[in-house]
């Protein structure tokens, strides 16, 4: 099968070095073009980015010119880890121009043709994209995965939502560093501190779960009634969100009822075998120091949702903690399996 190639916007960031990184040896698809700003346009890829992953630059990939993210450009698909001031305009140019985009950015995201995907939650979502090919007028379009601090807690929350109907959700983030890209959180901010409200990610995490776990019907998204409420912060992790979580119930249900619920969550993509989806989802640990972001973050190659022991909660029902990787879960990784589910459905 020839493997189908792909743009990396963005390809010097964070993001894009993750991209990088996981499609090294993948068995559908391969990097052929990296992109970024005029800064780095022009360059061999391994002088522009300052790469700070532990594996070395894939070696075809450090002599790439990097490119301008303009329409023309030789690969099959995107991957975007633009930031969404940029992502607006470039990767709705770059839709219209025909390409298929696959955004880890937010600016598209709540847009109401616009899937905000994750594979194993919502691949049903996928219908809006011939809304959305009708609206930009051609092959190309958009689909996006959710904000690094929303993936995490959509999965528990699904579960929970398929098993017993979830009511309200309230949740505490401790975000890493590396959600913030480079060069982030100045470290005198951050040495011997926690900084609080991270800006828009509240909102995002009171929004986007109801969009994906809502359905799409009459050519609409119709939202989850979900009530959400988030506080977020920047802590001194590299790697890894931990979340802190309690959850109220419509039907009673004991602690052991809702880690079953989570513990038996199965997917509509389990039969489809792609390759970056995780087996399982989500791992459930009993210790109650569990999960922890340097013990946990690379659980299912990054791809894994832990959480810990359900606890009743006195104020709401249950309460219990999650950990998701924030660079692969929360981007890379789930970009890719956006493509390939996307390319499983013929749609690349
Ligand atoms: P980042 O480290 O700041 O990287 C930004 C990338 O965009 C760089 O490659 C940069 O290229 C390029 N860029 C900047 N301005 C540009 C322009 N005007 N035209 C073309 N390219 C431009 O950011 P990041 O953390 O990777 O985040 C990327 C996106 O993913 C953001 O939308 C973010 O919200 C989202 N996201 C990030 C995470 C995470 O954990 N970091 C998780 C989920 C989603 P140069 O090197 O040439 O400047």
């Amino acid at each position: 099968m020839r493997k189908l190639s792909v743009g990396i916007l963005g390809a010097t960031g964070t993001v894009g070095q993750r991209l990088i990184q996981l499609l090294e040896g993948h068995p559908w698809f391969e990097t052929a073009v990296v992109a970024a700003s005029d800064n780095s346009a022009g360059k061999k890829y391994g002088d522009a980015a300052r790469w700070l992953l532990e594996t070395p630059i894939p070696e075809k990939i450090r002599n790439l010119t990097v490119q301008a993210c303009s329409p023309g450009m030789a690969c099959d698909f995107a991957l975007s880890g633009l930031p969404s001031n940029v992502a607006r305009e470039t990767e709705l140019e770059l839709a219209k121009s025909g390409m298929p985009v696959i955004s880890n950015a937010g600016s598209h995201r709540m847009e109401p043709d616009v899937p905000l995907l994750i594979p194993e939650v919502n691949p049903d979502h996928l219908e809006a994209v011939a809304t959305q090919k009708r609206r930009i007028g051609g092959k190309g379009f958009i689909v996006t995965n959710p904000n690094c601090s929303t993936i995490g807690l959509v999965f528990p929350m699904a579960a929970i939502d398929r098993a017993f109907g979830l009511e309200a959700v309230h949740v505490v983030t401790m975000q890493a560093l590396s959600g913030a890209g480079y060069p982030g959180v100045a470290s005198m901010d951050i040495i011997d501190n926690v900084v609080p409200s991270i800006e828009g990610e509240e909102r995002k995490l009171e929004t986007e779960p109801l969009k994906i776990l809502g359905k799409w019907v009459d050519q609409k998204f119709k939202d989850a009634a979900i009530r959400i409420s988030a506080l977020t912060h920047r802590v001194n992790v590299r790697d890894g969100h931990l979340e802190a979580v309690s959850v109220k119930l419509h039907a009673s249900a004991s602690a052991r009822n809702v880690e079953e619920a989570m513990r038996n969550f199965t997917s509509p993509i389990d039969e489809l075998g792609l390759p970056s989806a995780p087996r399982p989802v989500m791992i459930l640990e009993s210790h109650a120091q569990r999960p922890q972001p340097r013990l946990d973050r690379d659980r299912g190659k990054g791809m894994a949702v832990v959480v810990g022991p359900v606890a009743p909660c006195s104020v709401l029902d249950f309460k219990f903690r999650l950990l998701s990787h924030n660079t692969i879960r929360g981007a890379a990784g789930a970009a890719i399996l956006n493509a390939e589910l996307l390319h499983r459905k013929g749609m690349l």
